[in-house]
């Protein structure tokens, strides 16, 4: 298995620099680490390349405008400065902005790691999800911007504990669902099922959830497919019909969920194409 690697961003727009993975990176007074305020994005690297790295450095600035951090350049000779000296052809790559102290501004580092095997196991096996509530309506988030709605931020602490719970109720992973009935996202995937032959998923910018750059390649690949699909909210009582049920993440990739609400559900023709095809595309 491949040494993690960490390379540090330079915020005055020096080259990145190597460091050893164990080497202390923020200060105690970072308002990312006292109040959550940074903003990162995770990146299958496959094929010795991080995939769809734009649309990954598209939405970091989108967050990090969102949490009014003045991201700094240079995250793609970042990326592949990790990526280049990371000993493996497959990996994750991390990339995260912290606000950084009141002094000195933003920092910024990437950070390579393997991928857990557990994360495979996942993609090839399937999941077992719950669904859970948000305890919000669908629309709130998108009308009350200091929510963070679709932004990755690393106040990731309630999407741990959904996650936490699912496995104390015998799942790997959560669906929430908003309190008006509506499906909105995972807690690391965007979530889309298969109804009368036609995926379906939630839209990001009505309900508020985040854009997933998986999510948007993987429509892409159903019109090469020939499979229809809508973007468009759904209710509970939808999912919990449908015949096939996915969750899509940048390193998980399209992930079967094979079981819902204790449920069962076989992984569908319509995952496992979308599955094959997204696997076949990250290293196209
Ligand atoms: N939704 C949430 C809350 C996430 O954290 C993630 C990824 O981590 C996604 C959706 C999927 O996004 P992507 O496909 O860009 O990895």
């Amino acid at each position: 298995m491949a040494a993690p690697v960490l390379a540090l961003l330079d915020p005055a727009g020096g080259e990145p620099v190597l460091a050893d993975a164990a080497t202390p990176v923020l200060r105690a007074d970072d308002l990312g680490v006292l109040r959550g305020e940074s903003v990162f994005e995770t990146i299958r690297v496959a094929g010795g390349r991080p995939a769809f790295l734009d649309a990954h450095l598209r939405r970091l600035a989108r967050s990090a405008q969102r949490l009014d951090i003045e991201l700094p350049g240079g995250w793609d000779t970042l990326a592949a400065t990790a990526v280049d000296a990371y000993d493996d052809a497959d990996g994750v790559l991390r990339l995260l902005c912290s606000k950084g102290p009141a002094d000195t501004g933003p920092v910024g580092f990437a950070l390579v790691t393997p991928v857990p095997a557990v994360t495979v196991q996942g993609r090839e096996q399937g999941v077992r999800a719950i669904t859970l509530t948000l305890g919000i309506p669908a629309g709130l988030r998108a009308t009350s911007p200091w929510l963070l709605g679709g932004v990755k931020s690393t106040s990731y602490a309630v999407n741990m504990a959904s996650l936490r719970h699912a496995a104390d109720e015998g799942a790997e992973d959560a669906i929430w669902l908003s309190t008006d009935g509506e499906v909105l996202e995972s807690p690391t995937s965007t979530v889309a099922w298969v109804s009368g032959g036609r995926l379906v998923t939630p839209p990001a910018g009505e309900v508020s959830i985040l854009p997933g750059t998986t999510m948007d390649v993987a429509l892409g690949l159903c019109d090469a497919l020939g499979t229809p699909y809508e973007v468009r909210r759904g209710t509970t009582e939808e999912l919990l019909a449908a015949q096939e049920v996915l969750l899509l993440s940048s390193v998980r990739g399209v992930a079967p969920v094979v079981q819902l609400d204790g449920r069962p559900l076989g992984i569908g023709p319509v995952t496992a194409a979308l599955r094959d095809a997204f696997e076949a595309a990250l290293v196209a």
